[in-house]
Formats: C-alpha cells, sequence, structure tokens
C-alpha cells in the first residue's frame, strides 16, 4: 500500500514538472526518442558486424541517457540542455562520417532540437559546426550538387528552427510574466505566492528552515479612493509595492494578495529578526508612502510557520493576526501566538 502511494506521488511529481518545465519535456522527448530510434541500429550495426558504427549509436545513447538523468536529478535543465544538444551534434557527424551519406539525414533532426535544448547563440555555433564538419568530408557526397544541397537544406532547417524556437520562447515569457504577476505593481501574484508557500513549507520541512510570514493591510485605504480618486488610490499601492521591495532583502518574497493587501515570505529570520524587520517595515511605510492628504499606515499580520504546518494553516494564522491588528486600532503588528 505504502509503496503504490509512494510511486503514485513519484509519477504526479514527474508529470507535473514535464507540465512546467518546457526544456525539461524536450529533453524527455529527445532522449526517449534516441532511445527508442537508435536502439534497433545499434542492434543491426552489431549484427551486420560492423561495431565500429554500433559503438558509436552505444556511445551516443549513453550520452543522451546521460544529459536526461542529469536533468531530472538536478533540475539543471540548462546545462543538461547544452550538453545534449553538443552531444547529439557531434554524434550526427560522427555517424556521417562513418556511414556516408544515409548517415547525413540524421544531421536534420539535431539541427531543429539544438535551439530548444540549448541558447541561440549556442545552437548556432554547434549547428554550423556539425555542417561545416559535415560539408569538408568530400568522400561522402556522389556530386557537388548533392553537397551544396545538404548545405542549403541543413540552412533552411536551422533558420526556421531558430525563428520558430524564439517565437515560442518570447510568447513563453509573457505568458509567465502575465500568469504570475501583478500588472499594477508589478510584484507577484497572488498565484506565485501560493507556489511558492508551497515551496517554502517543503524546504523547511525537509531542511529545518524557519520562514516568516506577514500579511500587511492599508488601513482606511477605501477613504483615499473615496476622497482623491481611484488613480491616486492605484499610485499609493505601487509607491507602497517599491518601498517594500526596495527594504527588504533579496531572498524575502513580496506579493500582492489582492486589492490593498500585501503578503511577505522571511526566510531564515527568528523571533527577534522578525520583529526588527517590522518595526523597520512600519517606519518607512510612515515614512515614504504618502498620499495627498499625509501619511499611510498599515496593519500587519505576522505568523512563524510551525512544525508540520499545512500552507493553509500558516496563512490563516497570519490573516487572524492582521483581523487583530484592524480591531485593536490599526497601525500595529500582532504576532500570531
Ligand atoms: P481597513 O483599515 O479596515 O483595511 O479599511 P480599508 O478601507 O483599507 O479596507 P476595505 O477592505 O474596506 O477597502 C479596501 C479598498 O481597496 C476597497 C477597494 O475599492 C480598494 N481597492 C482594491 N483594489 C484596488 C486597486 O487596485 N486600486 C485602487 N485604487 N483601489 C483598490
Ligand atoms: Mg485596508
Ligand atoms: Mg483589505
Amino acid at each position: 500500500m505504502f509503496f503504490f502511494n509512494f510511486v503514485d506521488r513519484v509519477v504526479e511529481r514527474m508529470l507535473y514538472r514535464l507540465k512546467t518545465d518546457f526544456r525539461l519535456s524536450i529533453i524527455t522527448m529527445l532522449g526517449m526518442s534516441a532511445i527508442l530510434g537508435i536502439t534497433p541500429f545499434a542492434v543491426l550495426r552489431f549484427m551486420q558486424g560492423n561495431s565500429l558504427a554500433g559503438i558509436v549509436d552505444l556511445s551516443i545513447l549513453a550520452c543522451v541517457t546521460a544529459g536526461m538523468s542529469y536533468s531530472w536529478l538536478t533540475g539543471d535543465t540548462r546545462r543538461g540542455g547544452m550538453f545534449m544538444a553538443i552531444m547529439i551534434c557531434s554524434g550526427a557527424v560522427v555517424v556521417g562520417m562513418i556511414a556516408g551519406e544515409p548517415g547525413l539525414f540524421w544531421l536534420y533532426p539535431c539541427l531543429v532540437t539544438t535551439f530548444f535544448l540549448t541558447n541561440p547563440r549556442l545552437a548556432i555555433v554547434l549547428n554550423a559546426g556539425a555542417v561545416v564538419a559535415l560539408l569538408v568530408q568530400s568522400g561522402i557526397y556522389s556530386s557537388e550538387v548533392q553537397k551544396w544541397t545538404f548545405v542549403a537544406t541543413s540552412l533552411v532547417v536551422s533558420s526556421c528552427a531558430f525563428v520558430f524556437a524564439h517565437r515560442n520562447d518570447e510568447q513563453r515569457r509573457r505568458l509567465e510574466q502575465m500568469a504570475t504577476v501583478d500588472p499594477l505593481t508589478g510584484v507577484k501574484n497572488r498565484r506565485s505566492m501560493d507556489e511558492e508557500l508551497q515551496n517554502a513549507m517543503v524546504d523547511a520541512e525537509r531542511t529545518g528552515a524557519s520562514y516568516s510570514l506577514v500579511v500587511l493591510d492599508l488601513d482606511h485605504f477605501k477613504k483615499i479612493n473615496d476622497n482623491y480618486g481611484h488613480s491616486v488610490g492605484d499610485d499609493v499601492l505601487v509607491d507602497l509595492a517599491a518601498v517594500l521591495e526596495q527594504h527588504t532583502r533579496r531572498a524575502d518574497r513580496l506579493f500582492r494578495f489582492g486589492g490593498e493587501e500585501f503578503v511577505l515570505l522571511l526566510p531564515g529570520v527568528d523571533d527577534v529578526g522578525q520583529k526588527r524587520v517590522l518595526a523597520h517595515l512600519q517606519q518607512i511605510i510612515r515614512k515614504y508612502v504618502r498620499h495627498p492628504g499625509g501619511r499611510v499606515t498599515a496593519s500587519f499580520g505576522v505568523a512563524m510557520l510551525q512544525h508540520g504546518e499545512s500552507v493553509e494553516s500558516w496563512l490563516e494564522r497570519a490573516d487572524s493576526a492582521l483581523y487583530q491588528a484592524k480591531t485593536g486600532g490599526r497601525d500595529r503588528v500582532v504576532y500570531a501566538d
């Protein structure tokens, strides 16, 4: 029973990673197709007595499997992808040199996938290098026409792959930005917050690191909107987000929870540390965040993540501390427990 639960969780986690990490999905797709596509050829080469080509095929398989395993185990798809791009291009060149003309066809899938495995600059260098390395092997080609046709088609395939990969990358980045960033203040939105709080909880469970959660709500914000207009209210929110980002550490995370409510995630702070941070934040908001009628104040609810606690309960404790700060008269910090 335990075993099946474990397998279930691993599969679920793997599917989640494939869905959210584009490069990992490309690495995996390429790795699996290479294993399925090259294995029969490797076997065939050995059966035909061409052990040199068989060994080359097996080496490519080993490299592809190593790159794929590395990416899955470390999550470092930048290096994993780079390694695989270099390996498949080198492999295609060696196959072309050994197998001659029929081996050239293996270069085309490589020319396309390099752009999805690594950055465009390296992909261009690798593609150009592979084409030139095969171009100088004059023994491969049956005619000059064939040789230059190979160069021209390689160029067309590479250019199309470059444009497609570039567009795809840009669109993915824009979508990611839209899905995770609050358009008014430029800080991360509630959706990113859910994900990062979940990560913090997993990290705390694994390493015992401490995390503090601050829920901050501006006092009488509705009055600012009512008295000076919605756009002045917007300006106050933008100023607040900028001031908070400027006066927190690099490792701290700021999110807009909704309306005039923000959340700060403070990793690695103890009781004394969080009190000092909160006193400082109260001070800088009073000093720097203003509206035409004067200064702005905020109420804070703070909760330290407890051992084995869920994200929901953590947020709930911080939120009820905020509620106490509001009912207690506003412009104050209340610590849960
Ligand atoms: P309290 O001290 O109890 O927090 O009072 P409050 O007036 O700040 O709280 P309330 O929740 O009653 O009002 C929040 C207001 O924030 C209401 C809503 O119109 C306004 N608001 C929400 N989002 C935005 C926004 O993006 N821009 C502006 N200008 N106002 C917003
Ligand atoms: Mg408010
Ligand atoms: Mg509110």
